[in-house]
């Protein structure tokens, strides 16, 4: 059971962020309706995240399939016009239900969940909003294809593929000043002729938003501590 404190407290908290969003958008003259707001609900239950949805918010990130799976189909039901983003990495025998419960992946990051997803899409007649992760820190343990590799990653997907990539993503090093990374990432974007920036959390999301983001992921600032 929730108590009505704790309902306003994701309330405050998500009219707070939206309004960051706002003088982000304001101080680098861009205008609020270019970015969207994906409030990552990952390791929140439905009874923490409805309070969210009944406050306006329809944009919402899962980094898992299989807890996403258990949560969503059931709000899907109570409101529909919710728009769901699969932000954690994918293996390919999950491609089925991601694509049945998702509206966007943003961590497509090798062929063969490419060619999943694509068969995936094409099996059930439906089109996903799709971001290429890259790994923008060139970290050993994280997901994503390297920087010098995003071109050749992308042109795959649309020429052999066929699947239009609506923009990349990352997420920095923990240890590394993200706006070198964001402004790194808004290049190769450019360099690979996609439009979307799907960059900035709890922490950064200002900066992203300076640097041209087009989705913010943002999870603790609006559900609180994980
Ligand atoms: C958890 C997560 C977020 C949100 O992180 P917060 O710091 O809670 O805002 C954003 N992107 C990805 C890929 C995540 O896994």
């Amino acid at each position: 059971m929730r108590t009505a404190e704790a309902e306003e407290g994701s309330q405050q908290r998500l009219a707070r962020v939206r309004q960051e969003i706002a003088d982000a958008a304001k101080s680098a003259r861009r205008p609020t309706s270019g970015i969207e707001l994906i409030a990552v609900s990952k390791t929140f239950n439905a009874d923490d995240i409805r309070p969210v949805v009944a406050a306006g918010q329809r944009h919402f990130g899962e980094n898992r399939v299989q807890e996403a799976q258990a949560k969503w189909p059931q709000l899907r039901a109570e409101f529909p016009d919710v728009v769901l983003h699969l932000i954690g990495p994918l293996q390919s025998n999950k491609a089925r239900d991601a694509v049945q419960l998702f509206d966007a992946i943003h961590s497509i990051d090798r062929p063969k969940i490419a060619k999943a997803i694509s068969e995936e899409m094409a099996a059930q007649k439906r089109v996903l909003r799709l971001f290429v992760q890259v790994n923008t820190g060139e970290e050993a343990q994280k997901a994503g294809v390297v920087p010098r590799e995003a071109k050749s990653f992308v042109e795959m997907c649309r020429n052999d593929l066929k699947l239009e990539i609506a923009g990349l993503m990352c997420i920095p090093p923990v240890d590394e000043e993200p706006a070198v990374h964001f402004a790194f990432l808004q290049k190769l974007a450019r360099d690979c002729g996609v439009s979307g920036l799907s960059m900035g959390m709890s922490s950064d999301f200002e900066a992203a938003i300076a640097f041209g983001a087009t989705h913010v992921r943002v999870g603790s600032a609006i559900f609180g501590v994980r």
